[in-house]
């Protein structure tokens, strides 16, 4: 019992030190990216699409699809325009530095401006894998219930931006937003937020300048 606290601090810095490496390798590519959490259904592989779909003329879009198994994700990515390769964990639930490190081989990173990583759909343990992507980011999508920043706390305190996903859902849904707004400021004060729908497009544009405006900042510096 002694022994489990030990490896599991093990395990964490080697994942933070590859994570680094991965950061390093982005940046000297000068490559904006960012890591998309959620849980099944959220909404990713949307917003993915549709993010690629309208920035694919201005930027050069790579995706690195984490499931357990299949490659329907990155085959979307690939159709929605961008590079695209598949991660099968395996049954692992969540994405580390490792599994990114060895997807960005598969990558020329020099052709790339802005790279999604999607992440394993899952609520617990994203939070504590850094990848070495410049963003974290949540999606919250309103069918899933106003509770969730409540019962996955640790998934709300470590991200840099939020999207609240189907919100064209709303008037069929019981969600109260102010409840489900109150339970995220306690966790993350002044989180930048997305409410948007992928199905009718609804906010979908302050997400996609945001996006565009972040990445290119970074190329910029
Ligand atoms: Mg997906
Ligand atoms: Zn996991």
């Amino acid at each position: 019992m002694t022994i489990r606290v030990p490896v599991v601090e093990k395990i964490m810095s080697a994942n933070d030190r590859i994570a680094s490496q991965n950061r390093a390798r982005l940046d000297n590519a000068r490559i904006y990216s960012m890591n998309l959490m959620a849980s099944p259904g959220g909404g990713k592989t949307s917003l993915i699409e549709l993010t690629i779909k309208n920035l694919a003329e201005l930027l050069r879009l790579a995706v690195i699809d984490g499931d357990v198994a299949t490659s329907i994700d990155a085959d979307r990515a690939a159709s929605a325009g961008a590079v695209a390769v598949q991660i099968n964990t395996g049954g692992e639930c969540h994405l580390d530095a490792v599994m990114l490190q060895s997807a960005l081989r598969q990558i020329e990173l020099d052709e790339i401006d802005l790279l999604i990583v999607e992440n394993v759909g899952n609520l617990i343990c994203p939070a504590s894998f850094k990848l070495g992507t410049h963003k974290n980011v949540l999606i919250s999508s309103i069918p899933e219930g106003d509770d969730k920043p409540y019962k996955y706390p640790g998934m709300y305190r470590g991200v840099d931006a939020l999207v609240i996903n189907k919100i064209d859902l709303l008037p069929y849904v019981p969600f109260d937003m102010d409840y489900f707004r109150r339970g995220v400021e306690v966790l993350n004060p002044g989180l930048l937020t997305f409410p948007l729908s992928c199905s009718t497009q609804e906010g979908l544009d302050s997400w996609i300048s945001w996006v565009l405006q972040q990445t290119q900042s970074n190329r910029i510096i």
